[in-house]
């Protein structure tokens, strides 16, 4: 609907109209530039993963691992992380394994647990890849000063994308509800009572969660 400047400040109504018009028009031009957004990721993602004789949920996987904490190195987190299947995420490890870029070990408490680690081999792969990354020169170019208000309108976000579809949040550690900051300065998950280093509070978490948010 066309209004002109004129009849807009006239008409009450039509300042309703106008204004709910503009907000519209802004919320589908904000979900277009994310979807867009998402297919030059997932193009760049197919090339890189190309460069490398990888699959592009090969570098998912290994993105992950880079990042992941000790509760959360584990085929199921993987799959509830990239919303894969079971086969996918159990052939992407064979895969990684066989290349030796991860590799798979028992859990010391659970023998029935596989933990995942990230090797060297890999994590120089992931840097080699990521330094081909187009998205993120693009992020560099925006500027630093920029970099904490982007961030922010992104993880506020994904919060709320992720609440409203009731998948896991995957967080920083140090953003949980459950971490702990110790009289003695350090800090403990509340969940496992286990103690946690400066290094695990910056690792993403299957078990994070949000505070209690007001809707
Ligand atoms: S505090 Fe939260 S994010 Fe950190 S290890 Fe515990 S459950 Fe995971």
């Amino acid at each position: 609907m066309l209004f002109s400047s004129d009849s807009i400040l006239k008409d009450e109504r039509l300042l309703v109209k106008y204004v709910s018009s503009q907000y519209y028009l802004n919320m589908k031009e904000i979900l277009q530039l994310i979807q867009r957004l998402a297919v030059v990721a997932q193009a760049e993602n197919r090339r890189l993963a190309g460069s490398a004789g990888l699959q592009p949920v090969h570098i998912d996987v290994l993105r992950y691992l880079a990042r992941c904490n000790r509760y959360s190195n584990t085929p199921a987190a993987i799959g509830q992380f990239l919303s894969s299947t079971k086969g996918t995420v159990s052939q992407s490890i064979k895969v990684l394994d066989r290349e030796g870029l991860i590799s798979k070990l028992s859990d010391a408490k659970d023998g029935r647990v596989i933990r995942l680690r990230l090797l060297k081999k890999g994590r120089d792969l992931l840097e080699c890849v990521d330094e081909g990354s187009a998205i993120q020169g693009a992020v560099e170019y925006v500027g630093a000063d920029e970099h904490l208000a982007l961030a922010n309108s992104l993880a506020a976000l994904l919060r709320r994308a992720q609440r409203l579809n009731e998948s896991k949040t995957f967080g920083v550690c140090n953003t949980c509800r459950f971490f702990t900051h110790l009289s003695d300065g350090g800090f403990q998950c509340g969940i496992t009572n286990e103690l946690l280093t400066v290094a695990d509070s910056m690792q993403i978490c299957v078990e994070h969660e949000n505070e209690a948010i007001k809707t």
